[in-house]
């Protein structure tokens, strides 16, 4: 296999590297993965993505790369979102056809789901079944076209591209600005700071609305696991363990316990830009029924490994 593996250097990209290595999938003559990021190829560039391709003769991807935000970042720069978004997805796909690329896993985002759906947890089939919510309308409808598209190639060409759509992500190699990063990261800066410089902590929001989280280098092995069975010809895939579900002040609350931040300054803030949708839960039901011997890793476990690995990294950590 020759893999590219677009989004090299993200949160996914970096797991999935670690993966890789810490589970001796290594690369050698007859199985390559090369991982890029925008400094390698800017994938809103058509004749730059055409001569990646060219000069690699790939037969697989794993396409990660995306212009990535939190709430506040996909609300302020929703048509960038959309537009940035759609065009590296339409490249992209345009050269695995061009250049014979005949299996790949292409990333969606539970977010992408509609925000008004007829029941939970919602399942892969609903993807299309209503509106997404309008903070990230953008960003879903790009990553909802290509998920369309790749269906179209598998039914009319015969591909294998294969779509998986984790929940909220979060592990090493997080992306930890304050303005742009997701909902962990970016409370483990903000409470960080406030450790540090002795003030309150507004949660932003009531803290009521439910989430999913995923830890990155689970990510990073069920993507492996999808690409390498060969059972699997295409559809989407949830990521997530089925049923399990949190109110954001929980988590909050447990990063606190690992910062060693006091509970009482943890202020609710209902005057902010709100919680977004309150609720989004997506069924894990047919990845753990491919996966049946699949093991999540808790959210403690995670939360404190990742918050460490912050505290061991800090400010040389993405800010
Ligand atoms: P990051 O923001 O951490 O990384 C984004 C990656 O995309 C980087 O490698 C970046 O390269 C690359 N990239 C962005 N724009 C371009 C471009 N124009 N040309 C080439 N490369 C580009 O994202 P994540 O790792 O968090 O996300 C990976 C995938 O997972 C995305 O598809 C995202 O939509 C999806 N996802 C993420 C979630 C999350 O919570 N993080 C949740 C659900 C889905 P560079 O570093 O050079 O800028």
């Amino acid at each position: 296999m020759r893999v590219l593996v677009t989004g090299g250097s993200g949160l996914v990209g970096k797991n999935l590297t670690d993966y890789l290595s810490n589970n001796n999938i290594k690369g050698n003559e007859n199985n390559i993965y090369h991982f890029i990021s925008s400094k390698d190829c800017d994938l809103t560039k058509l004749e730059e993505v055409d001569s990646l391709f060219l000069n690699h003769k790939y037969d697989t991807i794993i396409h990660l790369a995306a212009r990535v935000g939190g709430l506040y970042e996909n609300i302020k720069n929703n048509s960038e979102m959309y537009f940035d978004n759609m065009t590296i997805n339409e490249n992209i796909l345009e050269c695995c056809v061009k250049y014979g690329v005949t299996r790949g896993v292409f990333c969606l985002s539970s977010c992408v789901f509609p925000c008004n759906p007829k029941s939970f947890p919602m399942t892969e089939d609903m993807l299309h079944d209503g509106q997404p919510h309008y903070s990230n309308k953008g960003y879903a409808y790009s990553k909802r076209h290509m998920q369309l598209r790749c269906d179209l190639y598998n039914s009319k060409l015969n591909k294998n591209y294969i779509c998986v759509s984790p929940v909220n992500l979060y592990g090493e190699y997080d992306n930890f600005n304050l303005e742009q990063s997701h909902i962990i990261p970016g409370v483990i800066h903000r409470m960080y700071n406030c450790k540090k410089n002795d003030t309150d902590f507004n949660m932003f929001g009531t803290g009521e609305a439910e989430r999913q989280f995923l830890f990155a280098n689970d990510f990073a092995k069920s993507i492996i696991k999808i690409l390498l069975n060969e059972n699997i010809k295409g559809g989407v895939y949830n990521i997530c363990e089925d049923n399990v579900n949190y109110k954001i002040k929980d988590v909050i609350y447990n990063i606190a316990k690992y910062l060693e931040y006091p509970l009482d300054r943890i202020k609710p803030d209902t005057k902010s830009l709100g919680d977004g949708v309150m609720k989004k839960t997506v069924s894990g039901e047919k990845f753990k029924k491919t996966f049946e011997d699949f093991n999540f890793t808790n959210i403690d476990t995670g939360l404190e490994s990742t918050i460490k690995w912050f505290i061991d990294n800090y400010p040389n950590v993405r800010l």
